[in-house]
């Protein structure tokens, strides 16, 4: 083959480390504190694979043809109905069906961001949106937060250091319910102060949201979107509280952008998957999706809970953590000192995984911190893996 000569944003599009554990998370034995996947245990399986024979039975040709790229009428119902359950009241026309709200994400970036761009995110972010603002050409301006979420005077200095520079912003992106990786959750009077921010500033808001229902209290929380429908644009996603594999998320935003995105959205797939509309449809209209949610969040709590009180007995003193109050993911943070580059092989070679804080900062800072995810495995698993992490830790501080 003539050796290919790569375009320039290709070098962007580097391996995660997420990826990679993903595979190391696969190998027989090892315990995963790394991948957020979901507990699909609790999904009624007979049920589900009935309603996925249905939908070829009853909807016929149908379901195997191309359909309207905005999403299928009774998805979009459907995703209303979602979105009731996170207190927004939605406009079809403001929907967009994706494949996952990766893509969601992807189409905004792809309208919104030049390349020299600067987006907001805070500190740390998803791993899997750096990828996107990377592969956009975009430098990021990562906002600290505490456990409140985003600092408003933070985010107001980042604000003005970016312009300052002469770089322009094309929206700030957050997690601000139990956060990716962070755990932490926006507070309500913050909520208020950050749409207020970025309404003054003309900056527009990503919220990316796949975690918001899946609570271990009854705070209520209201979303930014709900604060500012013109202002914010929402992502949501089936894939925390159905199916990751089945591809479907949205994302909601004025009309105008909705159809906007819907183009990005046509030229990259023409559209999402129909069988995985109408099962995501079908999950929501024919069974009982508030009770699923509800079971598979307490085992998630259970899971955090294990998690907490195995950090507790097995980390070394001085070792800290934010204590999530739902959703998937804890960031510890070790003690000063501690060996922090050598452990991920450790930890592998002991057989429990994580991702390193690292992957989730733009300039590859906070080496001293880990992702660790309670979504997957059972809370002895969880016990487990914790105590070979710490053991891990204490030995190679011995060396
Ligand atoms: N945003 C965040 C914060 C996530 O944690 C994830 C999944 N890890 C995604 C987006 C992507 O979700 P989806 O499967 O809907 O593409």
């Amino acid at each position: 083959m003539t050796p290919v000569t790569y375009a320039s944003r290709a070098a962007r599009f580097r391996p995660s480390g997420v990826r990679s554990v993903f595979d190391i998370a696969m190998r027989p034995g090892m315990i995963s504190l790394a991948g957020g996947s979901p507990d699909l245990a609790a999904l009624p399986r007979d049920r589900v694979a009935e309603l996925s024979a249905g939908l070829i039975r009853d909807r016929g040709v149908d379901a195997l043809q191309y359909q309207p790229a905005q999403g299928l009428d009774g998805t979009i119902e459907a995703i209303r109905e979602v979105m009731r359950a996170e207190g927004v009241e939605a406009d079809a026309e403001r929907i967009q069906v994706t494949a996952g709200s990766q893509l969601a994400l992807q189409a905004i970036a792809t309208l919104l961001i030049d390349p020299g761009d600067t987006v907001l995110a805070e500190a740390p972010t998803y791993v899997g949106a750096l990828a996107v603002f990377g592969g956009l050409e975009a430098a990021v301006a990562q906002v600290p937060i505490d456990d409140d979420g985003i600092v408003p005077a933070a985010l107001e200095e980042t604000i003005a250091r970016v312009r300052a520079s002469g770089s322009r912003i094309p929206f700030l992106y957050t997690v601000p319910t139990f956060g990716n990786p962070s755990g932490a959750t926006l507070s309500e009077p913050r909520r208020d102060a950050v749409v207020e921010i970025c309404r003054r500033e003309g900056i527009v808001i990503v919220e990316d949201n796949p975690y918001g229902l899946l609570a271990f209290d009854d705070v209520p929380r209201t979303t930014l979107y709900a604060r500012d429908p013109e202002n914010v644009v929402y992502l949501g996603s089936f894939s925390k509280i159905f199916s990751p594999g089945l591809r479907v998320g949205w994302l909601v935003a004025p009309p105008e952008l909705r159809a906007r995105a819907q183009l990005v959205i046509e030229a990259a797939i023409i559209h999402a998957s129909v069988p995985g509309q109408l099962l995501a449809e079908r999950f929501v209209v024919e069974t009982d999706w508030r009770e699923h949610v509800r079971r598979s969040t307490e085992v998630y709590r259970g899971r955090r809970d294990a998690l907490m009180a195995a950090l507790e007995r097995h980390m070394p003193d001085g070792t800290s953590w934010t204590r999530p109050e739902g959703g998937f993911f804890t960031v510890v943070t070790l003690p000063p000192g501690a060996p922090t580059a050598p452990l991920l092989d450790a930890a592998i070679a002991a057989r429990v995984v994580y991702v390193p804080g690292s992957e989730f900062m733009a300039d590859g800072s906070r080496a001293d911190t880990m992702r660790l995810a309670y979504s997957f495995e059972p809370e002895d698993r969880l016990a487990e893996g914790v105590r070979r992490l710490g053991d891990a830790v204490r030995s190679l501080a011995q060396r």
